[in-house]
């Protein structure tokens, strides 16, 4: 770990090299590219965090937000102008805490959805549904995917509907062993993820070690960093859907009924069900406007015997 702020030296004076690289960064996210568009660019050319990673969304985003870069600190409730050079300028700096602190930028983040992105999928093109607002505003899971798009459910329909049949199991006696097991799967399927992760990074950092020492061409380091990229995406994907899982450690204790509809965050209900389910495909509602579930609608499957057995 390192205590300096990326763009200075621990007595905040500029570092030449990276002073750019905020600059660039600040201006990027200002013109609304997304962050993880904007990490790929600095980590394609050559740029890494303080304590030499690549970056990420969320560590580029602290560093924006971050006064210390439009030399500024905060002086109890008040921001002050500091004794170090600013790198961008104040101005900017109000415009970044705006652009990453504003609500409107997050549309439907009030809603806490129960399956997340991942949790459920497209029976027409088994892509992930995405959990996000429709265009009416109100939550709801649907297919994202180019060329489909053809299913979309409410959140609460789709909610209520795996509730009663995730309740139905929790009543079970035998269930605490599958919650317990399927965890264990999942955990080791996160570890084996992660270690693929450091891996990329790994072979990524080589390549940008010999583009610096110019035994790589700006083309071929590009098209290194592009392939690196394409395998990172779908296990990042995989290991966010595994973490929002993992992350909670329910405690049901001896009324499942009582816990699910009075207790249970929704955190904790979004773990139990998806311990216990392996996937929810939708269907398309048979027309428009359909406000129940109907049968065939959903088709849960549920973790099996045999994933159980396999660790
Ligand atoms: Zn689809």
């Amino acid at each position: 770990m390192s205590s300096r702020l990326y763009g200075f030296d621990t007595r905040h004076n500029h570092v030449a090299e990276e002073t750019p690289w905020v600059e660039r960064a600040a201006d990027d996210a200002l013109l609304l590219v997304p962050l993880a568009q904007v990490c790929r660019t600095l980590n394609a050319g050559g740029s890494r965090t303080t304590s030499g990673g690549l970056w990420h969304a969320t560590t580029l985003r602290r560093v924006l937000i971050h006064p210390a870069i439009a030399g500024l600190e905060r002086k109890g409730d008040n921001l002050v102008k500091a004794e170090w050079d600013a790198i961008i300028a104040p101005d900017k700096h109000h415009a970044l805490v705006r652009l990453f602190t504003d609500p409107a930028r997050t549309p439907g983040a009030s809603y806490d959805y129960m399956l997340t992105s991942g949790g459920s999928e497209c029976s027409e093109c088994r892509s992930w549904m995405g959990a996000r607002p429709s265009n009416s505003g109100r939550a709801s899971y649907s297919c994202r995917a180019e060329g489909c798009k053809k299913v979309r459910i409410s959140a609460s329909l789709l909610e209520q509907y795996m509730g009663e049949h995730v309740l139905a199991e929790l009543v079970k006696p035998e269930t605490a062993g599958r919650l317990a097991a399927a965890r264990r799967t999942l955990e080791a399927e996160a570890q084996a993820l992660r270690a693929t992760l450091v891996l990329i990074e790994t072979q990524e950092a080589e390549a940008g070690t010999e583009y610096a020492a110019r035994r790589l061409s700006m083309v071929t380091m590009k098209e290194i960093a592009r392939g690196l990229q394409a395998q990172r995406k779908p296990v990042k994907a995989r290991l966010r859907f595994l973490d929002s899982i993992l992350n909670t450690e329910p405690n049901i204790g001896s009324d499942p009924v009582k816990w699910w509809n009075k207790n249970a965050s929704v955190a904790a209900r979004r773990t139990v069900t998806l311990l216990l389910v392996e996937r929810v495909i939708v269907h398309p509602a048979s027309a428009q406007g359909v406000h129940s579930v109907e049968p065939g609608r959903v088709s849960i499957l549920w973790r099996s015997l045999g994933s159980r057995q396999g660790n």
